[in-house]
């Protein structure tokens, strides 16, 4: 069976079929500078995470549109694939407008994002006939007031706060009463009487997006109710061309996939250098037992494959194929066209990033292994304590030397528990705390999983770092879609400026 994004094989990460450790190694042999860190994509991942949403979609039977959220990866490559696949865009930023007009996107089907527009970016929206996702009364009247200026029509959504939980961090928690973003109750009569007195403006749809990382997809469900509802009250008011029913983004992925492998409760496990793990118990309160008796066959787990006896109860997957059952039902009103605007679901589990173990240091209650890579380029754990899980990316050096046997063996590495740590002059600059790992020789290659959503996109120059390289595989081949920053990207902006 063909293998698909990310595996282990004979101890050594794999996307596709490449192995990262050559990546890195290509690179640094062409002078890429820093090769080290590196964001590794799977093309087929991408493909099949879209296709998985499409394939969903056509259970509806009503017209649809799948927009990705772009603010989740602005990578080029990533968005072609995005737009060759026939979705379109959901925008936050003026710039990201210029980045869909630059790809070839239709810009009539792009949703216009945001709770503070610019003027520049109202206006760029506006002449390229963007769909405009309206998040206040005075988002309302200066988009009123631009058509006005310009002299042209425009298309909106009105973005509804419908406080409804959907269960995620605070943080990135968006659809309850006291979020920044969406117009609340009290505000909605306000843009109803200025909506009916604009004759510039035409009403096509309501939004409306929970949050991210939604792993309990009845709130999809219940957004839909309230939206249609909205919709039908608005009928009543002479508002007969709300076509667009904008259910927003939020599916979570499961970043935890494979945590039990890292976990520490697998230390109080005895290792024998002759049968792997022998001892069965496993700490912890959600912890099924392990049953490993396979060293070679535990490091090379399959990693899409889910490794079910290794996951924690709690952790059902939500899929768009449930999201759209979910919601199915409540859809009653065939008129309307639903758009969803994914972002994280259909690339985060799509990347690594490849580092490369720099050292290791600490005593016996608190050991780091200390990595290339840092919150500047996955800033997840730093900004709301995400997890990611993390492998070394091929065998360690490290020999493990039984003192009672005086034997040995390279696939019985001697596991610890590690933080792995960058080099950010930043307390908070973890990648992930207490994890189970072989001792890294340093060189070492180590991947930090699931990094295809809000890391590139949000990655920064923080301690003047450069942004780094990124390479997308497509089975046995790869290329690079993003050079790494370079010392003149960085003072270009002060140039002329600093004497
Ligand atoms: N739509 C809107 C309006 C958003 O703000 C976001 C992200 O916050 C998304 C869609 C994408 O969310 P996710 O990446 O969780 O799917």
């Amino acid at each position: 069976m063909e293998k698909r994004g990310f595996t282990f094989r004979n101890g050594f990460l794999y996307c596709e079929d490449v192995r990262v450790k050559d990546i890195q190694t290509d690179l640094s042999t062409n002078g890429i500078v820093p090769s080290s860190p590196c964001f590794v994509y799977s093309k087929e991942k991408i493909v099949s995470n879209i296709s998985a949403y499409q394939t969903a979609l056509k259970m509806l039977n009503i017209s649809t549109l799948l927009n990705f959220s772009m603010k989740a990866n602005h990578t080029p490559a990533i968005l072609q694939i995005v737009r060759s696949m026939g979705c379109s865009v959901t925008l936050v930023s003026g710039m990201e407008l210029k980045m869909a007009l630059k790809l070839g996107f239709d810009p009539r089907l792009t949703v216009f994002n945001g709770n503070g527009k610019q003027d520049w970016e109202r206006l760029l929206a506006i002449e390229e006939g963007c769909l405009i996702n309206v998040d206040s009364p005075f988002d309302l009247m200066q988009t009123m007031r631009m058509c006005q200026k310009l002299r042209k029509n425009s298309n909106v959504l009105l973005r509804i706060n419908p406080d409804i939980d959907p269960q995620v961090h605070p943080f990135i928690s968006t659809g309850l009463a006291n979020s920044k973003f969406g117009i609340n109750t009290e505000d909605l009569e306000e843009c109803v009487t200025l909506l009916e007195k604009c004759s510039q403006i035409t009403l096509v749809g309501l939004h409306c997006h929970l949050g991210s990382t939604i792993h309990n997809v009845s709130v999809f469900r219940l957004c839909t109710m309230k939206l249609l509802s909205l919709k039908s009250e608005l009928k009543t008011r002479g508002f007969n061309n709300i076509k667009y029913i904008n259910i927003g983004g939020g599916l979570g992925i499961n970043y935890k996939q494979l945590a039990e492998r890292t976990s520490p409760a697998r230390s109080s496990c005895t290792m024998s250098l002759e049968d792997g793990y022998t001892q069965t118990t496993v700490q912890g309160n959600n912890a099924r037992q392990l049953n490993v008796t396979e060293r070679v066959s535990q490091n090379d787990l399959d990693y899409n494959s889910g490794c079910s006896e290794l996951m924690h109860d709690d952790l059902k997957v939500p899929t768009p194929g449930g999201l759209v059952e979910c919601i199915q039902s409540a859809l009653v009103d065939s008129e309307v066209t639903l758009i969803l605007e994914p972002g994280r679901s259909l690339v985060g589990n799509t990347a690594i990033l490849a580092t490369t173990v720099l050292g290791t240091k600490g005593n016996q209650t608190k050991r780091f292994i200390v990595i290339d890579g840092a919150m500047t380029e996955v800033p997840r754990p730093s900004l709301y304590g995400a997890y990611h899980h993390i492998e070394l990316s091929e065998p360690t050096d490290i020999v493990q030397v039984d003192k009672t046997t005086n034997r040995s063996s390279l696939n019985d590495p001697h596991r610890q528990v590690y933080d792995v740590v960058g080099p950010v002059c930043e307390s908070t600059d973890f990648l992930g705390k207490e994890r189970l790992l072989p001792e890294p020789h340093e060189g070492c290659g180590l991947a930090i999983f699931d990094v295809g959503a809000y890391c590139s996109s949000m990655s920064s120059n923080y301690n003047l770092r450069l942004r780094p390289c990124e390479v997308m595989v497509d089975g046995s081949t790869w290329h690079i879609i993003r050079r790494p920053d370079t010392f003149a990207d960085l003072f270009e902006p002060y140039e002329g400026h600093w004497q």
